[in-house]
């Protein structure tokens, strides 16, 4: 028989952190869940579940007191608006989220540290061309990451090193690629492209006009929830101590991705393109290939199935709240 081992999950009030303590507690796990705010859209599935300000020290080491095994999600984050709009506050926040966190989780004899790290690390004039060569995990260096929230990234993936070279501390990271599904924020301004397009075109009436931020050409790859999650327990239970991608190499233009979403909502909508809006990097992709060779594993959920659950679910909590306009359109 396994032995349960004792989880913590940071951020486990908001979108990726929900899903795994769900994941881990159907495996079988004991799991704590921290956050400075419980998941908003259902009750979490923690064993316990602690509210609290993980840029104090004091809270992180409270939060991997008898701990056998760390997910660090918890973070200042959002879409592409949200995270360049305020590059000193969220590498701020999340300096000392991660700080704290690497330190306390090795006071406390934390046996292995996941830390969640992004897409974003990779330099910028890498991806100028919508038609982006993947990119390999070697491409995060010479470093030119997304100001802030990337520099961020990168740093800490750094400090994970140091720890495990000093002081033996067993770490993992992950740098995920753009992650979608239900119970993520659709709204509010930190929601990401998949959402907020599922948001828009569920608030509109077939022939309404849609704004979409660019011109619609710079593309992105999508990794739906699950496989995500699935990503993250296998990456923590492996071998592998370098950064690794997590994501679909299945390139889409934004574009693309609004018509995947009123093909799912059955409506014809006209598009407005809004060039004052930032767009992040003209093209990313993501290289599986060594996400292949370690985990033995890819994502795999086609993006238009995944896409129609997130939908459903958007357009299902937007009716709720008196938002839609009707429920009927959406097809199977
Ligand atoms: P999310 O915003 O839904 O979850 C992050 C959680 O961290 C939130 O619930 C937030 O309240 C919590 N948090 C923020 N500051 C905190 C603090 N001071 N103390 C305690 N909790 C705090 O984001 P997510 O999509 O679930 O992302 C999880 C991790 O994955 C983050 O580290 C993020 O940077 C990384 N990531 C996500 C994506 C993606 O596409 N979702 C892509 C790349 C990287």
């Amino acid at each position: 028989m396994k032995t349960k081992m004792r989880i913590l999950v940071t951020g486990a009030g908001g979108f990726i952190g929900h899903h795994l303590v769900r994941r881990l507690k159907a495996d079988g796990q004991w799991v704590r869940g921290v956050d400075i705010k419980r998941p908003e859209y259902e009750a979490t599935a923690a064993d316990e579940f602690q509210l609290l300000d993980l840029r104090e020290y004091e809270a992180c080491s409270k939060a991997t007191t008898k701990i056998d095994q760390v997910y660090n999600l918890a973070a200042d984050m959002g879409g592409i608006g949200y995270i360049t709009s305020s590059h000193a506050g969220i590498a701020r926040n999340n300096t000392l989220i991660n700080v704290h966190m690497l330190e306390a989780s090795r006071q406390n004899q934390v046996k292995r540290f996941l830390f969640s790290s992004s897409a974003c690390v990779y330099a910028q004039s890498k991806q100028t061309s919508a038609d982006v060569t993947p990119l390999r995990e070697e491409d995060a260096y010479p470093a030119d990451p997304e100001p802030g929230y990337g520099w961020e990234k990168l740093y800490t993936e750094e400090l994970c090193k140091y720890y495990r070279q000093d002081y033996g501390f067993d770490t993992r990271m992950v740098r995920f690629h753009n992650v979608y599904g239900p119970l993520g924020t659709y709204d509010g301004g930190k929601e990401k492209s998949p959402a907020a397009l599922c948001r828009k075109v569920a608030h509109a009436v077939p022939g309404d006009v849609v704004e979409i931020w660019g011109d619609g050409l710079q593309t992105r790859s999508y990794m739906y929830i699950d496989d995500c999650v699935e990503g993250l327990i296998r990456l923590m239970a492996s071998n592998h101590v370098d950064a690794l991608n997590l994501g679909t190499d299945r390139m889409v233009t934004i574009n693309e991705l609004f018509a995947i979403i009123c093909e799912i909502a059955g409506k014809t909508l006209r598009v407005r393109h809004d060039l004052t809006k930032p767009q992040g990097v003209r093209g990313r992709n993501s290289d599986n290939t060594r996400l292949r060779q370690v985990l033995g594993y890819e994502p795999s959920t086609p993006l238009e199935q995944g896409l129609r659950v997130t939908y459903r679910w958007i357009e299902q909590e937007m009716h709720r709240a008196g938002r839609t306009p009707t429920l009927v359109g959406s097809r199977a």
